[in-house]
């Protein structure tokens, strides 16, 4: 017979979504209304996602901050369009979480925490820091918002304990980051937060390390033929009225500045919009014509302002329509605000047990805690011991001369000591897998009294076992050669005895050992 464990493993997707698909995460920052190169460089990818993946999407209003602080006046309307741009285009609240980035505290809360164990050199190698730095030079971007946005960004995804991040090329450096950040923070505090999952086996990750997605989206050239962006003033929006759509494509540079030059279509921002929007035959018949100087440029524009209007004018009206009811919006924002604080607070929870950082309940609860019985405390000589080793064996030279003389005392094993009085058995074990203690005993015994060493460094956590519980289990733990195996693990905070029923809290239990004296 095995010893049933309860397992709790917050890498695990089914724990907050009660869905097992994987989690991915994305964001944009509220530049206001979305243009087509953030719908076909992102967005439209987002929308086939949501209905294969746990998709948590949020607007980056404190990212927003890190190059454009001097202004905030437009970061409200801002937020509020892209949202609508999102509904517009197919985000459905039902199957993904939508939410502001400010309306989840826990992603500044977790950044600070990887703040403090994140080497700055990291962040000053990241390649987009000195590009930005100098393609922003009218800014003052010397500051700590900017240098740690890719920290920020790292919070903003392992919070989510996300499977994937869908990028380009270009983000696959900062994913990167992402995973060495949640690397080093596993390697402080890992198993501090998480439980263990057997004998031997390595404690999980209390991050999750996610994966780049790398997404291939199509290119999308601006009206001038640069990248399209708001700031170079190039761009269509994903809302363009369709008079405005026109002009716009109408005024469009072209790769043929004679109507006798042969063109290319990958080079022109017309034939670009050919090939997102227009159907094969379309396309067909542009790329040929474009490429035999068959056709003239002007009618090429009428074509691809038919096949643009087309994709975007449900992507309109549905905006129209939520931007009517504006409760509707709000209501979608709340939402998504709940589902992403609980997700992102099950992350917390853990890490703040981690790394020792007690809420104000938990503290009032320890001082309000009836006083425990007297403990039996690892010797100060411990302190001064030069090794894992002497320290083990100066604890347990301490503890030796606690306990009664007159019980003899047996070693079991190498790390195992055990003394007993009558029917009564004190056993002081180290933990040899992981912090879980194993210890056998002999089953003439009925109450059983542990010292446990959290580890061969650390001083002794005494805690006397419920001897009732004990009792009832008896005959369901594990037997091995006439002895009885007793297993115990810490979960969190938590120390559990396995039992054949699950485990069962024994912290509560803390040490009286007159029963040993
Ligand atoms: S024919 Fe069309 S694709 Fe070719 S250069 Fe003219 S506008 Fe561009």
């Amino acid at each position: 017979m095995r010893f049933r464990r309860t397992r709790h493993n917050l890498t695990s997707n089914m724990t907050t979504s009660g869905t097992s698909r994987p989690r991915v995460l994305s964001g944009m920052r509220p530049t206001g209304m979305l243009h087509l190169g953030n719908y076909v460089g992102a967005l439209q990818n987002w929308v086939k996602l949501q209905s294969t993946h746990k998709c948590f999407f949020f607007v980056a209003d404190w990212h927003a901050l890190t190059t454009d602080y001097e202004d905030t006046s437009r970061l409200a309307s801002n937020t509020l369009e892209v949202f609508l741009d999102w509904l517009g285009a197919g985000l459905d609240p039902k199957q993904c979480t939508m939410f502001v980035q400010s309306h989840v505290k826990q992603h500044a809360e977790l950044h600070v925490l990887f703040s403090m164990v994140t080497p700055l050199g990291w962040l000053e190698r990241v390649p987009t820091y000195k590009e930005q730095q100098q393609n922003m030079a009218t800014k003052d971007l010397s500051t700590y918002g900017f240098l740690g946005y890719p920290l920020l960004q790292a919070a903003d995804i392992l919070i989510y304990q996300a499977d994937g991040v869908p990028v380009g090329e270009d983000q696959v450096a900062h994913v990167e980051l992402t995973r060495e950040v949640a690397r080093r923070f596993n390697q402080f505090y890992s198993r501090r937060g998480t439980s263990h999952e057997g004998a031997g086996e390595p404690a999980p990750p209390l991050i999750k390390e996610p994966q780049a997605l790398l997404t291939k989206t199509p290119k999308l050239l601006g009206l001038d033929g640069r990248k399209m962006s708001k700031s170079y003033g190039n761009s269509i929006l994903l809302s363009e009225e369709p008079g405005k759509l026109a002009e716009k494509i109408r005024g469009s540079v072209t790769d043929r500045p004679k109507l006798s030059d042969k063109g290319n279509p990958d080079r022109c921002p017309v034939g670009n919009l050919h090939q997102i929007f227009s159907d094969p035959e379309r396309l067909a018949f542009i790329t040929a014509g474009c490429t035999q100087a068959s056709i003239k440029c002007i009618d090429c524009k009428a074509v691809a302002v038919e096949s643009t209007e087309a994709h975007i004018a449900p992507i309109r009206e549905r905006r129209k329509q939520f931007a009517s009811q504006p409760d509707e919006v709000l209501r979608v924002i709340r939402h998504g605000a709940q589902e992403a604080n609980a997700a992102a607070e099950e992350t917390m929870q853990a890490v703040r047990r981690a790394v020792n950082l007690f809420s104000l309940e938990s503290m009032e609860t320890a001082i309000h805690r009836p006083a425990a019985p007297a403990r039996i405390r690892v010797p100060e000589t411990a302190a001064s011991a030069n090794s894992p080793e002497e320290r083990y064996q100066l604890q347990t030279a301490g503890w030796l001369e606690k306990v009664s003389q007159a019980n003899p005392l047996r070693k079991d094993k190498p790390q195992t000591f055990i003394t007993r009085k009558g029917r009564k058995v004190g056993v002081h074990t180290a933990a040899e897998n992981n912090g879980a203690w194993k210890f056998l005993i002999s089953d003439r015994a009925l109450n059983v009294l542990a010292l446990l060493a959290e580890d061969r460094d650390r001083y002794l956590r005494d805690f006397i076992l419920p001897p009732k519980l004990v009792q009832e289990h008896w005959k369901t733990f594990l037997r091995d050669e006439g002895n009885v195996v007793i297993e115990i693990t810490a979960n969190g905070k938590d120390v559990m005895l396995a039992t054949s029923t699950g485990d069962v809290p024994i912290q509560q239990y803390e040490g009286d050992y007159s029963a040993l004296q």
